[in-house]
């Protein structure tokens, strides 16, 4: 099963990926991560990309789009789930092209439904290890020790794209681009929201009732 996971920034994408992960033997193509990687290891890819997220502007199109292609044709036919990728018309076209070049399909498209206020405080509060990547959050979720993450015991950081001043982009990015995809996916019959309020544990129990 292939699923597209979608929704504001901050809406817990990622949280939820990792728990599909862990219980339904799925694989992640986050292009969110996929984009942290590059930049980590300094490639050409990265350094283009990193303007644009440290504004909280979209990366171009062609650039997310090779990049999930790359993986895709590598590790074809697992149950892959989509996470921040498509965010516009055009990636959302173009995956559903990839797809059926590699004769694949897409069976859901979920979206994790937040109210505005509580996307904020989720993000700007928001803390991430360095090295692997474990979530935190300075109020619903700190580690353990102080910056230090309860995983690896990598530092546990702000992204630079969580602070405040970004933040607004990002939202609007949102909004202008990605909102739309409701529409393009309700078109086709695989559109599911899902109520992305409560614990990780409560989302998720929501969201494996629609896979
Ligand atoms: P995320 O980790 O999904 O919140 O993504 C962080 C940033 O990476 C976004 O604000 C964008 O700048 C960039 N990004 C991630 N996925 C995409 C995508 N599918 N299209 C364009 N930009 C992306």
């Amino acid at each position: 099963m292939n699923v597209v996971l979608f929704g504001p920034p901050g809406a817990g994408k990622g949280t939820q990926s990792a728990l599909l992960i862990e219980h339904k033997s799925m694989k992640q193509i986050s292009t969110g991560d996929l984009l942290r990687a590059a930049i980590k290891n300094q490639t050409a890819l990265g350094q283009q990309a990193k303007s644009y997220m440290d504004k909280g502007e979209l990366v171009p199109d062609q650039v997310v789009i090779g990049m999930v292609e790359e993986v895709l044709k590598a590790d074809k036919h697992q149950n892959f789930i989509f996470d921040g990728f498509p965010r516009t018309a055009p990636q959302a076209e173009a995956l559903a092209e990839m797809l059926k070049r590699l004769d694949m399909k897409l069976d859901r498209a979920l979206f994790l439904e937040v109210p505005y206020d509580q996307l904020l405080t989720r993000l700007t509060g928001r803390r991430v290890c360095r090295s692997c990547g474990a979530t935190y959050h300075v109020q619903s979720k700190p580690p353990k020790v102080d910056a230090i993450c309860d995983v690896c015991g990598g530092e546990v950081i702000q992204r630079p794209d969580d602070k405040e001043d970004v933040i607004g982009t990002r939202l609007k990015a949102y909004e202008k681009n990605t909102e739309p995809l409701k529409d393009y996916y309700r078109a086709q019959g695989l559109f599911q929201s899902v109520d992305g309020t409560g614990t990780s544990e409560e989302v998720y129990q929501r969201l494996s009732r629609e896979l």
